[in-house]
């Protein structure tokens, strides 16, 4: 069965006109005016007055992560369900083995975790040490195993931080093979003697988590795995980013040209930490890393000119979500709170109102962010992130009019908490298309357990290997 969907406006990362789509088989077929129904069983939809866009593309979620003694609230069916009811067709979640643990054993897991999934996914694989066998199982991951991403963690000392020394082989091995670094930039070092004093004067309460990751410490490591990509001339991708000073590291990376890209996610661009004076152990609910930022410092404002200006590239969720009973592990001690939030449903419609509404871009701008540099950087396009002849049939029909709000008594996330409670949004996605089926129409989730598939991707073939060259003949710059 086909699907007509009549006079919407289409709106991809380049291109705004109205015109009919014809789908089927998964794949848009045709783009043009006035299209034909081809069979009289083909569904039909009226978007007249809608914009179309192509799915959005969720390059940072965690499903079903084990996290100190628990796992995140959203499982892989109710994850890219919340997802569909927002607009995300596609995401990417991160393979996190254990320090020393097979990467390939670790992806297996994941695979099988991942099989509920009811829209398309694929992974980032987490490296958390390096030893004699790691290059070759990157080698594996990036060449038999359609993985060409790998992520980094330059926080959380003792248990996944990586050291310079690691970051460095992982940087290089990365550049030979064509793979992307992602990083969780902070300095891990200067966080955990923070911590420990704030632990020791006493102070333990969630208020005091952001106390324990300022902001320079995470500008800091953003320069410091800028440096590093750029020894190898590796591509590197900063997750999360929450500051001023990190947009501006990136900044002064790409104005001298390197390859590196940059996202923020909406709790970073609409929350500030104010979050922290709720009582009764509500602040936990905003306990994620690197840490909501004050307003007033120029954080906001850095994270929103970066966006509209082209610093940064992408705009992911981080969905790691945890209900308030879970946030209660860190009762006595804000270091043992899951960090996590939800997000993957109202980035959406937070990006529309809050970015596009308010006026710090466009609309084709919004769908770049969201969708097409996702697919891009990460190897997916023009399958995904594109409106195009051949393109997969991921689509949201947008309706721009009404006004509603946010809230954890609608989503349709496990958490029982909504970061953005009580925020007003404009317009809504009326219809959600996952591979050519209609799965959110009206506010009805109709999805289906297990049709989401594993897309395996390439590496890109990248110059990186030239300064590669130029260190091993002593001739970096
Ligand atoms: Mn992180
Ligand atoms: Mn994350």
């Amino acid at each position: 069965m086909g699907l007509l969907i009549r006079q919407g406006e289409i709106v991809t990362a380049t291109e705004r006109y109205v015109a009919d789509l014809y789908a089927d088989d998964g794949r848009v077929l045709a783009i043009g005016p006035d299209l034909e129904q081809r069979s009289a069983k083909d569904q039909m939809l009226d978007a007249a007055g809608r914009f179309v866009f192509p799915g959005f593309v969720d390059p940072h979620v965690h499903l079903a992560l084990p996290v100190g003694g628990t796992v995140s609230a959203d499982d892989f069916e109710t994850g890219t369900a919340s997802g569909v009811a927002g607009g995300t067709t596609t995401i990417v979640d991160f393979v996190v083995p254990d320090r020393g643990q097979p990467l390939i054993e670790a992806l297996r897991a994941w695979r099988e975790r991942a099989k509920s999934s009811v829209a398309d996914y694929t992974f980032h694989m987490g490296i958390s040490g390096w030893n004699e066998r790691t290059a070759g199982e990157m080698r594996a991951v990036t060449v038999e195993h359609g993985i060409p991403s790998f992520k980094v963690l330059m926080a959380y000392k003792g248990t996944l931080m990586m050291d310079d020394g690691e970051l460095y082989q992982v940087m290089k091995q990365a550049a030979r093979l064509g793979a992307v670094v992602l990083v969780h930039a902070e300095n891990g070092d200067a966080v955990a003697a923070l911590q420990q004093e704030l632990r020791a004067r006493g102070d333990l309460g969630p208020e005091f988590h952001p106390v324990s990751r300022p902001s320079c410490l995470e500008g800091e490591a953003t320069h410091r795995a800028l440096v590093l990509a750029k020894l190898h001339g590796t591509e590197v991708y900063i997750v999360h980013m929450s500051c001023r000073e990190a947009v501006e590291a990136l900044a002064r990376a790409r104005a001298a040209g390197e390859r590196c890209y940059g996202e923020t996610c909406p709790q970073y661009l609409l929350l500030d930490d104010t979050v922290f004076a709720k009582p009764d152990f509500e602040a936990a609910a905003y306990v994620c890393s690197p840490p909501i930022r004050p307003a007033g410092c120029g954080h906001h404002e850095a994270l929103w000119q970066g966006l509209a200006g082209g610093v940064l590239d992408a705009v992911g969720t981080d969905h790691c979500p945890f209900a308030m009973e879970q946030k209660r592990l860190g009762r006595d001690d804000f270091t043992r709170i899951p960090g996590g939030l939800p997000g993957i449903e109202d980035r959406l419609q937070l990006l529309y109102t809050y970015g596009v509404c308010a006026g710090h871009f466009d609309l084709q701008r919004m769908v770049a962010l969201g969708s097409t540099n996702p697919a891009r950087i990460f190897g997916l396009y023009p399958r995904k992130g594109e409106i195009a002849v051949g393109s997969d049939a991921d689509l949201v029909l947008y309706d721009p009019g009404g006004t509603s709000v946010r809230s954890a008594q609608t989503h349709h996330s496990r958490c029982d908490r909504n970061p953005y409670e009580g925020f007003a949004v404009k317009g809504r996605p009326t219809h959600v298309i996952v591979n050519g089926r209609v799965c959110w129409a009206d506010g009805r989730l109709d999805v289906e357990r297990g049709a989401g598939r594993f897309l395996a991707r390439a590496p890109r073939p990248t110059p990186g290997s030239l300064p590669t060259r130029a260190i091993e003949m002593g001739r970096i710059g």
